[in-house]
């Protein structure tokens, strides 16, 4: 049996059930022009990758595998492979993924492996064998399954691994001297921290999860995302070290990593969720000038606009912010959903399609398990309370460094005083929100 090894999401050899598959074998890993042709110079994301991409040549290499890294279109890579009996990779449920491995399909049987979410797409049904639409029965249901399921560290394959050369492929596809330029990126600055040493700090900390964790400068969070999107860290890997724990409420926690599997089970059982509504029909109000004023930080929302200075930033949103912002966007600014979900996947270093979609949908009262539509957050109040001295704020917006923290959580005081160099609100909210559900019901 020759099998191509496929990397994507699972960009590491620690606990991967890709390495468990032996005999003859091709590692790849392809740097997919189809997404890289659209996306700037200077992606973070792609800077990310390239880290790890190379740091796993390396520990492939340790293992007298030969990590063949290639830059071009999926399907015309595959159609130069000769003499493969089997490709294998870990599932992507987004509608670029499913189209891409269909057609790979078509050309070489395609064997999934579940490494990316906990759960398979069809092992959390309900008796019915429907998919939960929501959430509370599917995790009850799911942390039933969990406890008797194994999460044990995936096996490496006893027998040798050979390196297969592989044959006929044209020579411009394979990246022989690698680095970011030759990709057309421009390196950036981004931190990169070991997976498992945020872990492991995470779990002295996990105590205090639950209370802490919508407070702004608490550090409350694991801070995991960015490496269960790219699989630098393994969900089962996790899941291992939090049932290792004795005496710890781990709970909280554990339902969100549900919580993240629940999305991408959503989006597998009901694709055009990537890009309509499950619910209502309304879908804000296009105005291209208040949404150039949320992408360059001005609507005068403070905690709105450090939220989107962190994110040009560093890539990075807290999630009690991302909630925040999706409402004001939303229900405030009443723009489409899609422009703010095609805003954070632009810049956000964990972008995962299920994640953010679902998210921008619960946020938006449109989804298939949403906060209700006439539940809107008061930005205000929600800066008050989770950054109630203002120190996120003043860190991402400098200019407002001078102003006392309870004026920026007063919408009454930025709405009649003149500060330099920063906007007045460009929404009032209380009447932004009342004409939002007025909306809703309109046209729901
Ligand atoms: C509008 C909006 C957009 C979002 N977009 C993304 C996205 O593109 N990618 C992404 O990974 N998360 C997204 N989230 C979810 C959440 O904000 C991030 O997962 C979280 O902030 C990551 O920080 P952490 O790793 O410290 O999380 P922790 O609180 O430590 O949580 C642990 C893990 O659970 C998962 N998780 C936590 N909260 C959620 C949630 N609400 N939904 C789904 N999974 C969750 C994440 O994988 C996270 O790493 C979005 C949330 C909102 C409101």
């Amino acid at each position: 049996m020759k099998r191509i090894l496929w990397f994507r999401r699972d960009l590491r050899v620690e606990d991967n059930p890709l390495l468990s598959f032996g005999g003859e074998v091709l590692p790849i890993f392809i740097f997919d022009e189809n997404i890289l042709k659209k996306l700037p110079k200077n992606d973070k994301r792609v800077s990310f990758i390239f880290y790890h991409v190379v740091k796993l040549k390396s520990d492939l290499q340790k293992m007298g595998l030969n990590l063949k890294i290639f830059y071009g279109k999926p399907e015309e890579i595959f159609a130069q492979f000769k003499g493969f009996d089997e490709v294998v990779a870990s599932g992507d449920y987004d509608a670029y993924a499913k189209e891409r491995d269909t057609k790979i399909s078509h050309m070489l049987h395609f064997r999934y492996l579940n490494d990316t979410y906990i759960f398979k797409p069809k092992e959390v049904l309900k008796e019915n064998g429907e998919p939960y639409l929501v959430f509370t029965p599917f995790y009850k249901k799911a942390r039933a399954i969990l406890a008797h399921k194994n999460i044990d560290t995936a096996k490496i394959a006893e027998h040798i691994l050979v390196q297969t050369e592989y044959k006929g492929i044209e020579k411009k596809s394979e990246i022989v001297a690698l680095t970011l330029e030759n990709l057309g990126f421009v390196e950036q600055n981004i931190e990169i921290v070991n997976a498992h040493l945020k872990l492991e700090s995470f779990l002295k900390r996990i105590d205090a999860y639950q209370q802490m964790r919508d407070y702004l400068s608490s550090d409350a969070t694991s801070d995991l995302s960015v490496d269960l999107r790219f699989g630098t860290l393994s969900i089962r890997a996790v899941l291992r070290a939090i049932f290792s724990l004795k005496g710890a409420d781990a709970e909280p926690f554990i339902r969100q990593l549900i919580f993240r599997d629940f999305y991408a089970y959503l989006l597998f059982h009901i694709p055009p969720l990537e890009t309509q509504n499950y619910k209502y029909n309304f879908n804000g109000i296009e105005d291209s000038e208040k949404f150039r004023a949320f992408c360059e930080a001005r609507t005068g929302i403070p905690i709105v606009d450090a939220g989107v200075c962190e994110l040009l930033q560093t890539g990075r949103m807290h999630n009690r912010v991302r909630m925040v912002v999706a409402s004001s966007f939303t229900k405030d600014l009443l723009l489409p959903w899609q422009w703010g979900e095609r805003f954070f996947a632009s810049h956000l270093l964990d972008f995962d399609m299920a994640s953010n979609v679902l998210s921008w949908q619960w946020s938006a009262g449109t989804g298939v398990d949403p906060q209700p539509y006439f539940r809107v957050f008061n930005p205000y109040l929600q800066s008050k309370k989770f950054d109630k001295e203002a120190h996120y704020i003043k860190k991402w917006l400098p200019e407002l460094t001078h102003i006392a923290p309870k004026l920026l959580h007063d919408e009454t005081y930025l709405l009649n005083s003149i500060i330099p160099n920063y906007p007045k609100p460009i929404v009032v909210h209380k009447e932004a929100a009342k004409r939002a559900i007025v909306l809703f019901k309109k046209q729901g």
